[in-house]
């Protein structure tokens, strides 16, 4: 196998923190070549900080947020797909998985990582990027498929394994407040978070020697936190076991399947 490279694709700043920040720490200390794609600058986040950023210069700030966070896990400076926080759902779709194949084809990666069809809680720009970014593994090898694209360092590839991020339903039910389920609320309508079975993953990351390292990540994106529930998640995250592992589902391969639960995103990749 030539150098061993990841290429995580989300849709906001942030996105990246929780579910792999640990993940992409952990590949970039053995020495894999890790690759993170956000579709967007995540201006329509709140701010939880108003020290922090305002509303005109709230996409400036994440970018260096999300830069700092690249950083901390010590993964190559994120790339951008520039389209606008809240409305991957009316992008041209073709013009996104282009933009999402050429990526690939560059960069090379054999693991694709994206969000899961309910993009962990139906954020309608979470699912837009998790179909582009598996209509993009079908695409990237196909030379017919985008061939003005095509140059000596943009050739077509087949990426060998794509893999949706998932939520355990135990870390969902942790979440759940009041007996109801745990919910994120957007413009007042709650999206409830969806939890997979452990029938259902196939795929744990034991993330625990990089527990300090995601955590440098997460602080990065200061202005989407209050301080105050930010240290005490922080401290929940040190403690739990759930936290020191990161979930995924093996969606599509080229090499193979798995019998049990497998342990590394490369596994039947490695020479
Ligand atoms: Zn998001």
């Amino acid at each position: 196998m030539s150098k061993p490279t990841l290429m995580a694709v989300f849709a906001h700043p942030d996105d990246e923190a929780f579910g792999v920040g640990g993940t992409l720490a952990k590949y970039a200390d053995q020495d894999c070549d890790v690759y993170l794609v956000t579709a967007t600058r995540g201006e329509a986040g709140e701010i939880g900080d108003p020290s922090l950023a305002t509303t005109a210069n709230l996409p400036q700030v994440r970018e260096q947020e999300l830069r700092c966070a690249c950083e901390a896990y010590g993964i190559h400076a994120p790339r951008f797909l520039d389209y606008v926080d809240g409305q991957l759902a009316i992008i041209h779709q073709g013009q996104a998985v282009g933009k999402l194949v050429r990526l690939i084809r560059e960069c090379q990666p054999q693991v694709l990582v994206t969000f899961g069809p309910e993009g962990i809680y139906g954020h309608y720009d979470h699912i837009a990027v998790h179909r582009w970014t598996t209509i993009a593994y079908d695409l990237a090898a196909d030379a017919s498929c985008f061939p003005d694209q095509l140059t000596d360092a943009c050739v077509p590839h087949q990426v060998s394994k794509l893999y949706f991020q998932v939520l355990p339903e135990e870390l969902a039910g942790m979440m759940s407040q009041d007996g109801k389920p745990a919910a994120v609320m957007m413009d007042g309508v709650p999206f409830p978070m969806v939890g997979y079975s452990q029938k259902e993953i196939t795929t744990v990351i034991n993330i625990g020697r990089y527990l300090e390292t995601k955590m440098r990540g997460l602080q990065c994106h200061a202005s989407q936190f209050d301080a105050s529930s930010a240290a005490e998640e922080a401290q929940q995250m040190l403690d739990g076991p759930l936290f020191r592992q990161e979930t995924f589902v093996l969606a599509r391969s080229t090499v193979g399947w798995p019998d049990g639960v497998e342990t590394d995103l490369f596994r039947g990749l490695r020479n």
